[in-house]
């Protein structure tokens, strides 16, 4: 298996993986998206909500702001030596007080330790007026997006086999080259050229203007390019690293249960 990472930034990732089938990229995606554990609130203690919202809402929408994970610092409720009853292991407090007239962000949501805080601090959560107020404890705890979508760390999480475009015999008409969307091709000199192969769609426009039937697009059945963004509670440089560690840990529990047989 080889990895070519094309674009690693801390909230977005984009790599070619090669060497791989099919099914074992789904296992990364799928990985990706369900198996990286991060912090989410998930109870709310409302000692006052004068607002407009019901106090349902008002912790649903809590229950959505990424928080910024330091997932060596947790464990999950039902691994904790509490058995989940709720300690600093499991367990963390946020609190929120807020009078109106004001828009309350993510920002406005006070962590008992720094290291978990919104990873966003603009997310609007309620508008309040003159005189409504909210006062709430919220509860964050580890979870996978297994469980429920507020602990999905990786979002937007895809892949495509890697495409690849052959030129056989050809009079350098252009006619692809004009009609590629992504500008993947090039006329240079007595040369049709592919660049950025990454790109291409695979809409095989160019294929159906080509009079010649000298360009053919057809993908590596082998090679995927994956692509993720991250909600800003890990980096994506972590995600990865979780994501492949979650595989192989399920891998090597898989193996000493068939062992066992
Ligand atoms: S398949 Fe589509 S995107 Fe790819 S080179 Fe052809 S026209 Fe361009
Ligand atoms: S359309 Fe066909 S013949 Fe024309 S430049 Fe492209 S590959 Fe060559
Ligand atoms: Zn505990």
């Amino acid at each position: 298996m080889d990895i070519d990472i094309i674009e690693l930034s801390e909230r977005k990732a984009r790599f070619v993986l090669s060497g791989v089938s099919a099914s074992f990229a789904n296992a990364i995606r799928r990985s990706i998206l369900a198996e990286v554990p991060v912090m989410a609130i998930d109870d709310v203690n409302i000692y006052e909500n004068t607002s407009v919202l019901f106090d349902e809402q008002l912790s649903l929408r809590l229950g959505l702001i990424p928080l910024k994970t330091d997932n060596k610092s947790y464990v999950f409720p039902e691994d904790c030596n509490c058995k989940g009853a709720g300690c600093p292991l499991c367990k963390l407090s946020l609190t929120l007080s807020a009078e109106g007239p004001k828009i309350v962000h993510s920002g406005d949501l006070v962590s008992a330790d720094p290291m978990v805080t919104p990873a966003d601090t603009t997310i609007p959560i309620i508008e309040l007026k003159d005189k409504h107020k909210v006062v709430v404890e919220a509860i964050a705890r580890l979870g996978t997006g297994r469980k429920h979508s507020k602990w999905q760390a990786g979002v937007a999480g895809g892949f495509k086999n890697m495409p690849v475009i052959t030129i056989g015999e050809c009079d350098y008409c252009g006619n692809c080259v004009e009609v590629c969307p992504r500008n993947i091709l090039k006329i240079e000199g007595n040369k049709v050229k592919v660049v950025n192969v990454i790109e291409c769609s695979m809409c095989r426009l160019c294929e159906g203007e080509c009079d010649m039937d000298a360009i053919k697009v057809t993908s590596d059945p082998v090679s995927f390019v994956m692509t993720f963004e991250t909600t800003g509670a890990l980096s994506a440089k972590d995600i990865a690293l979780e994501a492949a560690g979650s595989i192989k840990k399920r891998a090597e529990q898989l193996s000493e249960i068939v062992n066992a047989l």
